[in-house]
């Protein structure tokens, strides 16, 4: 009933069936044995998509030695070189954005829209954007050198995407990687090796090893690894951070949040429940700037209430390849319970669960939790699902306390059809960014990253440049210096 046929998985899975669907590493510009360790899975029908290889030691030191070797010729390459190697990565993305979009929401559970429409259109502008940057820096910042062989882990919420915010920068000033994707979610970066192998990226520049926890360890912590950069959980970040203090590795960390999103009396109230679909419906709420808790100014709360609660019935959960899909699957099944545990075990406020229909399977509702107490487990715990955490707040004074309220400090949202209350608010918020009558604007060009226990460091933009480079006048690390 809801128009157009759901997006064909025909080219993605033909893409899988091509390679076997089964995976080894991408170590020095080849892909390894495969030895079907662990099973990826579509979240939507639970059906396995491909089986994927664990990094053992062994695999960890193949990847760095052949970072390690790639690294001098890919940093004599110069700006101009690097350039041309990152436009033909962009241009690959866009050429294969279909195939890339739809294994994107296979393997994570992502409406195809947003998959189609956002995440992989940000992939190919990050590499657009790092390959002009890669020429701009060599001439505007001489004094400037790369860092070495970069250890990059990242989560499953934006696969793809999390993969080019941290392979492009660290390319584009003169760095190899060895990166690995999420265990839930490693198939776009073996489809994007598979894209470096055919745009011409020099062997060993790029290297790719699957596995869990112990495999990112393995990366994080090891000697040959200049620089570790990290976007996860801020307990995973914490264990980073001091496994590599000891190191004397650079370090950036972009962990949780809980971002407040505040409405104020004066605000355009049907814009801000629609900004609130975004911002916490977006990936099923999967997101580390979702703004997942809400404060509403008193007297307009119970109005908005109840115009978003209408807004929720409106909204259609189900196959993450119906192009006319909202929310789609959650992850995995072990996050499906984390997030079922968290609203179970609240005690406090109203629970408002959306009026629509439930497919079975992987999937959780839109719900709202209002008469929270900002203290209120919920309102402190990042609980990365389709779940908004509501209170109230009677004076400007007040929003800004209880947004403040938090551990985290990653991103916050501000809505007032006065600028006066806007711009006042916006700086007394601590929050790596403040979006003022919006919410999730992105773009390679403007840096993103926490303060407090949402990290440290930003990535994008000038500032995401610096961080993969170092003062070329001073000594180089000790992984630089090793045979
Ligand atoms: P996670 O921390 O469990 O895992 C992230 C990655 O780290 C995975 O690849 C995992 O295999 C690996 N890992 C786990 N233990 C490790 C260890 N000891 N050493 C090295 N690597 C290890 O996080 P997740 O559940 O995959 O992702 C969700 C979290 O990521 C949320 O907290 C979310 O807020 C955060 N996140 C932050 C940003 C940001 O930019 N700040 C962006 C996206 C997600």
């Amino acid at each position: 009933d809801y128009g157009p046929a759901p997006e064909s998985a025909g080219d993605a899975l033909a893409w899988l069936v091509d390679q076997g669907s089964r995976f080894g590493h991408f170590i020095d510009g080849a892909f390894t044995d495969p030895r079907d360790d662990f099973e990826s899975r579509n979240p939507a029908n639970d059906e396995v998509l491909a089986t994927l290889t664990k990094g053992t030691a062994a695999d960890v030191d193949a990847a760095v030695a052949a970072a390690c070797k790639a690294q001098p010729r890919w940093e004599k390459l110069g700006g101009h070189g690097r350039a041309k190697v990152l436009y033909a990565l962009a241009r690959g993305i866009q050429k294969h954005s279909r195939l890339f979009a739809v294994l994107e929401t296979l393997d994570n559970g992502k409406p195809i829209r947003e998959s189609r429409d956002i995440d992989v259109p940000l992939v190919a502008r990050h590499f657009y954007y790092h390959a002009g940057m890669a020429q701009l820096m060599e001439e505007e910042l001489p004094g400037r050198a790369p860092l070495g062989v970069c250890g990059q882990v990242i989560p499953w919420n934006f696969p793809l995407l999390m993969l080019a915010w941290k392979v492009a920068p660290a390319l584009a000033m003169g760095n190899t990687v060895v990166l690995k994707p999420a265990e839930y979610t490693s198939i776009t970066a073996l489809c994007f090796a598979d894209l470096c192998a055919q745009a011409g990226v020099p062997r060993g520049v790029v290297n790719i090893v699957t596995g869990h926890g112990d495999t990112g360890a393995l990366i994080t912590e090891h000697d040959g690894i200049d620089k570790v950069a990290f976007t996860g959980s801020t307990e995973v970040g914490r264990i980073i951070r001091r496994a590599t203090a000891g190191q004397g590795k650079a370090l950036t960390l972009e962990l949780g949040g809980k971002s407040p999103y505040i409405v104020f009396e004066d605000a355009d109230l049907d814009s801000a429940v629609e900004g609130l679909v975004d911002a916490i419906w977006f990936n099923q709420g999967q997101v580390c700037c979702a703004g997942s808790r809400l404060l509403v100014q008193e007297g307009v709360a119970d109005d908005f209430y109840s115009r978003l609660k209408r807004r929720m019935d409106g909204l259609r959960v189900g196959d993450p390849l119906d192009k006319c899909i909202d929310v789609g699957a959650i992850v995995d099944p072990v996050q499906l319970q984390t997030i079922r545990d968290m609203v179970d075990g609240n005690t406090e406020g109203e629970t408002y669960v959306a009026a629509c229909d439930m497919p079975e399977g992987c999937f959780y509702p839109p719900t709202l939790i209002t008469g929270l107490s900002p203290a209120a487990p919920l309102m402190q715990d990042e609980i990365f699902g389709p779940v908004l955490c509501a209170t109230t707040f009677r004076t400007p004074y007040e929003a800004v306390q209880v947004a403040n309220n938090t551990r985290y400090g990653l991103a916050a949202s501000v809505w007032s059809e006065n600028i006066n209350t806007a711009l006042d608010i916006a700086p007394r918020l601590a929050a790596g960014v403040v979006w003022v009558n919006g919410t999730n604007m992105f773009d390679a060009a403007a840096p993103f990253g926490g303060v407090r226990e949402s990290g440290f460091g930003r990535e994008g933009g000038w500032e995401g440049l610096m961080a993969y480079t170092r003062d070329a006048a001073k000594p180089k690390t000790r992984a630089q210096v090793a045979p």
